[in-house]
């Protein structure tokens, strides 16, 4: 009788998950687990993961936790390392292998190499892109250095991703694990803000992989990826862009299933120059998760991937930029929008670290700490290659962006009403 351990990730769901649907066929009793790590402060001096993220992981997990009971199993939370919890519970239960998905992030390669350092025999499966990386015509150490030449050889060559996977037959728990799985901690949840774009912890805004298939299938019913491109660089509201990141950031939905549901979208009700943007939005993600695996540790040099000296810094004013205190009407809008709420559109995600970049000339690692902090969708490759780009010291052909903060409020923000809403924290 084979018996493996299932470590969950960043893939937070029972659908589309090749990695546990490979354990679950190879064994006779399977353990689904989950570690989550213990606070950190950053160097920065803040907490590494706000409340309100905390609390968007912990409804993805208790919605995992239903959904694998449903089938008759159960997860069990831990917290700590892998390597501090894993040798052990292998041991106790008579595991013979650790199945999880792979992730590029220098901390998360890290963490299997600590796991194999112990003797575990693990087995990690790349799942987390669109596309699939012998698919592609290149090799990881070949991506193209630039996202646009990435997309226009992604496209000629008419790569697409392959079909989705249904959620796998769980195989029971481990008569030894039965007794280990108890119900997840309670935790206090934050209010909601009704300025909110992202109004967790609203049931329908919930980490699930439930709440996360709902809320595509509303977007896709209500015919929204036709009027995408023109409202995708709104900065207030909840159908200015799809929102779907924080569940994809998390893995309680899959970037595949959301592209087959989108072609059948598209099937039904015609293809779009808008809806073809969001298939490009989703390839910047894929970008820059290959991107990290390129590079690995380069990406985290202060300097980028140039290798530059080290960034400048100005402590009181990231203070204030942080605090949403810098006296300029959008940027302080926008930063209240973040820390209330854990989410910021896209475009001002811009504005707002070029403007610590560019204008307060702080060091890009320190915002790229703080969103990382705040974001409901945080994920450490789309972070940092955004940050990067932004700091010219990525792969922007043009070597940086700076944004123009009067001409963007002007731009995107003409009635001043996102200014007026967050005037208050
Ligand atoms: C400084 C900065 C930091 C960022 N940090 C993160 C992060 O930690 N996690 C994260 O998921 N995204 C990050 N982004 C990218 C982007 O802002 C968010 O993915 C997007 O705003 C999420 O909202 P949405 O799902 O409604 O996006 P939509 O506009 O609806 O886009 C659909 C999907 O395409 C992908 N996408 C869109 N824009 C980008 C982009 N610029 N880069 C990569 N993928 C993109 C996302 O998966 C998104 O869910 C960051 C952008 C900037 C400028």
């Amino acid at each position: 009788m084979t018996t493996l351990i299932y470590c969950f990730r960043d893939d937070l769901r029972l659908h589309d998950n090749p990695a546990l649907t490979a354990a679950c066929q190879q064994a006779d009793y399977l353990l689904p687990l989950h570690v989550s790590p213990l606070p950190q402060t950053t160097r920065w001096g803040f907490a590494r993961v706000s409340a309100r993220r905390s609390a968007f992981r912990h409804s993805a997990l208790q919605g995992l936790a239903t959904a694998l009971q449903q089938q008759g199993s159960g997860l069990l939370h831990a917290s700590g390392s892998l390597a501090s919890v894993l040798p052990a519970l292998a041991s106790q239960i008579d595991a013979t292998a650790i199945y999880c998905e792979d992730i590029a992030t220098p901390e998360e390669q890290d963490e299997l190499a600590a796991l194999r350092a112990c003797g575990l025999a693990v087995h990690s499966h790349w799942q987390s892109t669109l596309l699939a990386r012998d698919s592609l015509p290149w090799a990881d150490a070949q991506l193209p250095d630039q996202f646009t030449r990435f997309r226009q050889q992604v496209e000629a060559a008419a790569i697409q991703p392959a079909a989705p996977l249904p959620p796998p037959s769980l195989p029971p728990l481990p008569p030894a694990a039965r007794q280990l799985i108890q119900p997840l901690a309670a935790m206090d949840y934050p209010a909601v803000d009704p300025r909110s774009s992202f109004p967790f912890p609203d049931a329908a805004f919930a980490g699930s992989e439930a709440a996360a298939l709902a809320h595509l299938a509303q977007y896709l019913q209500r015919g929204l990826p036709h009027s995408y491109k023109a409202t995708r660089n709104g900065l207030h509201g909840i159908d200015y862009s799809s929102k779907l990141s924080p569940w994809l950031a998390c893995g309680s939905l899959s970037a595949r299933l959301v592209l087959q549901q989108l072609h059948a979208f598209e099937t039904e009700h015609g293809h779009s120059d808008s809806s073809y943007w969001l298939w490009f939005e989703l390839l910047w993600r894929d970008y820059f998760k290959l991107l990290q695996r390129q590079h690995g540790r380069r990406l985290y040099h202060p300097g980028g991937l140039p290798q530059r000296a080290s960034p400048p810094h100005n402590p009181a004013a990231f203070q204030r930029w942080m605090a949403g205190q810098t006296g300029h009407a959008l940027i302080d809008a926008g930063m209240r929008e973040l820390a209330t709420t854990g989410y910021l559109g896209n475009r001002m995600r811009q504005i707002a670290a070029s403007y610590l970049i560019h204008e307060l000339q702080c060091d890009w690692r320190a915002g790229a700490a703080w969103f990382e902090a705040c974001l409901l969708d945080y994920d450490c490759s789309q972070n940092q290659g955004n940050w990067l780009y932004l700091a010219g010291l990525g792969t922007d052909p043009r070597g940086g962006r700076r944004f123009n903060p009067d001409k963007q409020a002007a731009e995107y923000d003409a009635d001043g009403h996102y200014r007026q809403l967050w005037s208050q924290p």
